[in-house]
């Protein structure tokens, strides 16, 4: 198949899945398709996002797959990816990335992950280069180690919260972001339950604080008001957002 998606003209990122912590009907969890540079990098890998890929890229054509954290919402179609790269085609080697617990589950789940996967565990403050991508990382604010990531091309940026509380921000990477995507699992009337997620208000007013230029919810939880969610965010950050949809493509 020719190679796809892969537009030099700056960063792209397609929605895979956007369900907070277990896949609402017809949805996927957590996944991310970033373009640029001309290499494919997902960010996370969560239940159903494996499906919404192939509708944009063969899987040959993924370059590496980063994975933010161990919570099962956000990586577990590695396990049925390891069967398709292996028994399916025949291959070995795919670059992953993620913390050093997340591989621990992994390599329980699959019996071991070479020679399949060539797994590197990555840690706040780690710098990957994946072709023309830069990716850096930040610990935030959740109940296992979890890595927010920021993705540049040298010319624009984009930042990915995945899953926090509100101790962390998008401030913590010391860089302008032209684009985040931010979780914002409920509403603000959730807040005083000290759960380490943001409600959309939150999520609005951490990004409007950063600076950021486009904010883009996601992993709001099924049952949640997805609309209801982003007008709070959007009254908090002074313009309109943008909700993650499957398939939903941002230039950034
Ligand atoms: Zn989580």
């Amino acid at each position: 198949m020719e190679r796809r998606g892969t537009d030099p003209a700056g960063l792209r990122l397609t929605v895979l899945g956007s369900s907070g912590s277990y896949p609402a009907a017809g949805r996927a969890c957590s996944g991310y398709l970033v373009q640029g540079g001309g290499v494919n990098v997902v960010l996370d890998l969560g239940s159903g996002s494996l499906a919404s890929l192939q509708e944009h890229l063969a899987l040959t054509d993924i370059d590496a797959i980063v994975l933010s954290h161990r919570h099962p919402d956000h990586w577990l179609d590695l396990g049925v990816l390891a069967t398709a790269w292996k028994y399916g085609l025949g291959r070995e080697g795919l670059r992953v990335h993620g913390t050093a617990d997340t591989r621990a589950k992994a390599e329980e789940l699959l019996d071991g992950l070479a020679p399949t996967f060539d797994w590197t565990d990555v840690e706040p403050g780690d710098e990957l280069h994946v072709g023309a991508l830069t990716l850096r990382f930040s610990r935030t604010d959740h109940y296992v180690p979890t890595l927010a990531a920021l993705v540049t091309d040298g010319s624009s940026t984009l930042a990915y919260s995945a899953d926090t509380g509100p101790a962390w921000s998008f401030t913590s990477f010391g860089e302008p972001i032209d684009l985040a995507v931010c979780e914002a699992t409920h509403l603000a009337d959730v807040e005083a339950q000290g759960v380490l997620h943001l409600s959309g208000r939150q999520a609005g007013a951490m990004a409007r604080d950063a600076g950021v230029g486009r904010l883009v919810l996601t992993h709001v939880s099924p049952g949640v008001d997805a609309g209801a969610v982003r007008d709070e965010a959007a009254a908090a950050f002074g313009a309109p957002v943008d909700l993650a949809i499957e398939h939903a493509t941002f230039a950034v």
